[in-house]
């Protein structure tokens, strides 16, 4: 039992960024446990997602054929058997609102152990130590797990991406969903309002915060998304005023992102919207407080009025 099965995510026809996060994580535990690393994909385009996610470091990849949509009941089942099958020291999942739907259901069925909310993870001496967050993202705890298999949530934006150019065995899995004990229809998917746009799928976010203080202003900011090509995201305050829809927050409590650009701007960093944010490759705040929080996480930092700095960004870019 050295193996490590991770089990990718897809909405609407395409693979989640989260799931190539996953094989990532996958491979530093296999590589630690002296095992492969197995994925699976259940239901939606199976085989043009298997190839998708026959990247570097995945050994096998197993197709589940079943419908186009997440369903509660079939991955529950569906990961179960899997797991019987590879027999895996771990089992990887999304922290996701689907993976956390499913994970509980798997880790109970299988009598095993389950950490959430994973930010990292490692093997020492033979014991898993899982790295998860807790107290709003204050407290880093470290849970040691001796009890493996065990099934982890891994948080989205914590593990580079596995780059592409795999070599892995696509196998159709011999998984039977017993339609009997599926208890839910799901009859299609509808974003939230405004959800025409997936902050968690883009490469370079200006992220706009209080600092902004009239919501006539944000036309500022989207002047300069528009000059740059970037999407609009926020924090909290932006979204409980209403100035901004739910799905643009990034944060504990809204997306985690991992753009290759993310620019603060009226942002003071709080823990809870750096939980979000912290996995960006390049982190620009603008901020007119030299001691905000957000130049602890930030690699470059512009100490300043957003009112001058942004007009001065808008113009240089147009
Ligand atoms: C359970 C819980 C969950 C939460 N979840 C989230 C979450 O998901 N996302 C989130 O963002 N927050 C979340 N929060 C709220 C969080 O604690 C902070 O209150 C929030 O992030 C602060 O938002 P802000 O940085 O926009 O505002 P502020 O903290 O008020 O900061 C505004 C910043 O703008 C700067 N500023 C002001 N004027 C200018 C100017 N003209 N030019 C440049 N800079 C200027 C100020 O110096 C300041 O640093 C959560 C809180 C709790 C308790």
């Amino acid at each position: 039992m050295s193996d490590v099965l991770a089990v990718a995510e897809h909405r609407q026809g395409a693979v989640r960024d989260v799931s190539y996060q996953l094989l990532t994580a996958g491979r530093e535990l296999a590589d630690a446990f002296g095992g492969d690393l197995h994925v699976a994909v259940v239901g939606g385009d199976a085989d043009a997602f298997a190839a998708d996610l026959d990247r570097e470091g995945v050994d096998v990849v197993h197709t589940v054929a079943y419908g186009d949509e997440f369903n509660h009941d079939v991955y529950t089942q569906a990961v179960e058997q899997l797991a019987a099958d590879v027999d895996p020291a771990v089992l990887v999942l999304p922290n996701s609102v689907n993976g956390l739907d499913y994970a509980p259901a798997v880790a109970r069925g299988l009598d095993r152990p389950l950490v959430t909310n994973v930010v990292d993870a490692a093997v020492e001496d033979g014991a898993l130590i899982a790295t998860r967050e807790r107290y709003g993202s204050k407290v880093e705890v470290d849970v040691a797990v001796d009890d493996v298999p065990c099934v982890l949530t891994v948080r989205e934006g914590e593990w580079a991406s596995a780059g592409a150019g795999g070599s892995a065995e696509i196998r159709a899995a011999d998984v039977t969903i017993d339609e009997g004990a599926v208890g839910s229809t799901v009859v299609g998917f509808e974003e939230v309002a405004g959800g025409d746009v997936d902050i968690a799928e883009a490469d370079f976010l200006v992220s706009i915060g209080r600092g902004i203080e009239e919501e006539e202003n944000l036309a500022l900011i989207e002047e300069l998304c528009e000059v740059t090509g970037a999407t609009l995201s926020s924090s909290r305050p932006i979204v409980d005023k209403g100035w901004l829809p739910p799905n643009r927050q990034v944060g504990q409590s809204g997306k985690t992102v991992a753009p290759d650009v993310y620019l603060a701007i009226g942002i003071s960093g709080a823990v809870q919207h750096v939980a979000g944010m912290k996995g960006a490759d390049t982190i620009i705040a603008i901020n007119t407080d030299p001691d905000a929080p957000i130049f602890d996480v930030a690699d470059y930092g512009v100490v300043g009025d957003l009112f001058d700095v942004v007009p001065a960004l808008v113009e240089a870019f147009e």
